[in-house]
């Protein structure tokens, strides 16, 4: 079947035609058929390289080949145990080695879920129930920290169409501006049990913290007796082996991960301090568990995958990052064009905008309707990348020098 036949017959089963989180695509979804390294081929046989990577996961690109051996020889021995394995504490010995704040672990099965599991904790610790989440960031799919009403595919994540969090349990805070925060914790220091911030906002476009920014989020916490929470989902393994924490040298009090912690499976993790964690022992009081959790294919994809990056990994991954955010700049600087291109390291994201405002305000000022003229375009010349201008893209080890120079000329 065709992209569209497939569309017309989805929408029987799927509330708006679609069950991945892929959304928006006028006037049909691009259907995939398959993927291998930085390519995506749709029903239709056209082929694509890829920037959206499954929304981040990919970090060595599509079924890489040690990854994918490593799941099939697990998958002959078992899927799902409900018990233990000597894997679960391999991986867990992978991240506890090189994300800093991470004493202790627990693997779950996606990123929402690990940080509604952390901010359960965070609650749990320190008897206190209000979280402090910054505006545009997205922590997961769950109604713990999204707060606003109001829906479509371009919608900022502030509105994702979940009802107002009327127990006024999340407060939101602009991002990067210090006064904000401290006036509201000035106000309500006793109540607030955690702030969770996405160091590096992956989902208002890419949105970098200004300088010192962390180190005050930090400070602050720490003075009020206030947890801190990274949440790694996309940073994680992304932007250096210890994500934002090694990438900017700031410890948090807990870290969640999704996506590339699971190599391209379904896995997420929480960590943090010993006397933080130990409150989920099973004398502890805050509750977690899941079927799936720690399950045999997604951490043994986790250590194929963590296995591959050591520091050479992302000295060349980030080598290609910068080349192409710079080549971006001198074709935009040359032609003149109205657009700028921000990231860092890997991610980037391209606005229709060059005020002299900061990322943020660009990402909230920029243009829709010109992004899904551009998606379009892209898809056209064969590029495919979120289809929303508020996520990141991402480059894996798998793109060639051949497919930047694509992206360029696209
Ligand atoms: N936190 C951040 C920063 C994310 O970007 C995402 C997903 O994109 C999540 C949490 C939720 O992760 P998942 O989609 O695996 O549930």
């Amino acid at each position: 079947m065709n992209s569209k036949d497939l569309f017309n017959e989805s929408k029987r089963y799927f509330p708006g035609g679609v069950n991945s989180p892929v959304r928006a695509f006028k006037p049909y979804p691009v259907f995939i058929e398959k993927a291998k390294g930085s390519k995506i081929w749709d029903v239709e046989g056209n082929e694509y390289i890829d920037c959206c990577l499954g929304y981040g996961p990919l970090i060595l690109g599509h079924s890489d080949s040690n990854v994918i051996d490593n799941v099939c020889s697990q998958a002959s021995i078992g899927t799902a145990y409900g018990a233990p394995t000597e894997n679960e504490i391999k991986l867990a010995k992978m991240v506890i080695d090189r994300v800093p704040c991470a004493e202790m672990i627990r693997f779950v099965n996606s990123g929402t879920e690990a940080t509604m599991s952390a901010i359960r904790l965070a609650r749990g610790f320190n008897g206190k129930n209000k979280i402090v989440k910054f505006e545009g960031s997205y922590h997961g799919a769950h109604d713990y920290v999204l707060v606003k009403s109001g829906s479509g595919a371009a919608a900022l994540p502030d509105s994702l169409g979940i009802p107002e969090d009327t127990t006024k349990n999340t407060l939101t805070c602009p991002y990067n501006d210090e006064d904000a925060l401290k006036k509201l914790i000035v106000d309500e220091k006793d109540n607030i049990a955690a702030v969770i911030v996405e160091p590096v906002m992956g989902n208002i476009g890419c949105v970098e913290p200004n300088n010192g920014y962390l180190e005050f989020l930090r400070e602050i916490t720490e003075e009020n007796n206030i947890l801190l929470i990274f949440d790694e989902v996309i940073t994680g393994f992304r932007l250096s082996s210890g994500g934002a924490q090694t990438y900017y040298s700031i410890t948090p009090d807990l870290v969640t991960m999704g996506k590339i912690i699971g190599g391209g499976f379904p896995m997420g993790a929480f960590a943090g301090k010993h006397e933080i964690m130990e409150m989920i022992a099973p004398e502890g009081n805050v509750y977690q568990a899941g079927t799936f959790n720690g399950n045999p294919i997604s951490v043994k994809a986790g250590i194929s995958t963590l296995n591959k990056l050591d520091q050479d990994f992302y000295k060349n991954l980030n080598k290609k990052g910068n080349y192409l955010r710079n080549q971006i700049s001198e074709i935009v600087d040359n032609l003149d064009l109205n657009i700028q291109t921000v990231g860092l390291a890997s991610m980037f994201q391209i606005y229709f905008n060059r005020d002299k405002v900061t990322n943020y305000e660009i990402a909230k000022k920029s243009d829709i309707e010109r992004f899904s003229i551009y998606f379009h375009e892209l898809l056209d010349n064969g590029i495919f990348i979120p289809p929303s201008q508020f996520e990141c893209n991402f480059l894996s080890s798998s793109h060639s020098n051949e497919d930047i120079e694509k992206l360029l000329i696209a």
